[in-house]
């Protein structure tokens, strides 16, 4: 049985005082959630004040990159060694923001997946595909060829430590969501590809949905059979949109 999860990314948004409010809300809604874990992925700078926050309690905390090198001459880069030294247990890899804007390809995620695990980080690892895939029915073909590049970079063995989130780009900040039918036909295929590996590890790894999910969706999303939980980015923000997402793990 796999324990469902909510991971708000907060992206580069939050100072000080929204961070506060953030945890303090969070803290309390974890404290209802019977079967399910919350992961919070705040900007680098946040980090301390989270792990702060949050000691003494179940959630956890996130960065939301690593860079590709362990330390060096990489200026304004964070290692995934940093991460695991302020207190996280997990890092966001491949999101589509970074894939787009600042080269994450295939390959580049596929090590910072395999770099994550080595620094005992737990990677959630991003995948979807654009407008224009779907459009031309390249979901499938997209989708396979990014998780391939995770199993041949990083390997099969970072499961069921490693989650695979699903994110349409074209449903990412624009309040357009996947159907529970179309997420659930992507999930099924990436729980496929795990299991041509493995069926134990198939069976244990977490697939998230992101994607404009929102209070009033999340429900139906999070019934479906290999959706596992959400990765929350606007909504996130909100704290009660954000309870609300993680009281929808509950049934
Ligand atoms: C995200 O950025 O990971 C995301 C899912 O954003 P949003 O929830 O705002 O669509």
């Amino acid at each position: 049985m796999r324990r469902s999860m909510v991971v708000g990314n907060w992206k580069m948004n939050g100072d000080k005082a929204q961070a506060s409010t953030l945890i303090r809300e969070a803290i309390v809604t974890q404290a209802e959630l019977d079967a399910a874990d919350v992961v919070l992925c705040p900007p680098f700078v946040l980090i301390p004040q989270v792990v702060d926050g949050c000691i003494d309690t179940e959630i956890d905390v996130g960065g939301q990159n690593l860079n590709l090198n362990k330390d060096g001459a990489h200026t304004g880069e964070i290692s995934g060694s940093m991460l695991s030294d302020q207190g996280c247990r997990y890092v966001i890899v491949g999101h589509s923001e970074r894939r787009s804007l600042y080269g994450d390809t295939d390959m580049v995620v596929g090590k910072k997946a395999a770099l994550a695990n080595s620094f005992g980080l737990r990677p959630i690892i991003c995948v979807g595909e654009t407008q224009a895939e779907r459009e031309s029915g390249s979901t499938a073909m997209i989708v396979q060829r990014q998780v391939q590049a995770i199993f041949d970079e990083a390997g099969i063995h970072i499961f069921p430590d490693a989650i695979l989130a699903y994110e349409p780009i074209w449903a990412i900040g624009t309040g357009q969501t996947a159907t529970p039918d179309q997420a659930q036909e992507v999930h099924g295929l990436i729980r496929k590809l795990i299991k041509q590996h493995s069926s134990r590890l198939a069976e244990h790894t977490l697939l998230l949905y992101g994607g404009s999910v929102k209070a009033d969706n999340a429900q139906d999303l999070f019934v479906m059979g290999d959706i596992d939980g959400g990765l929350i980015g606007g909504a996130s923000l909100n704290p009660d949109d954000f309870r609300e997402i993680c009281r929808a793990t509950q049934g």
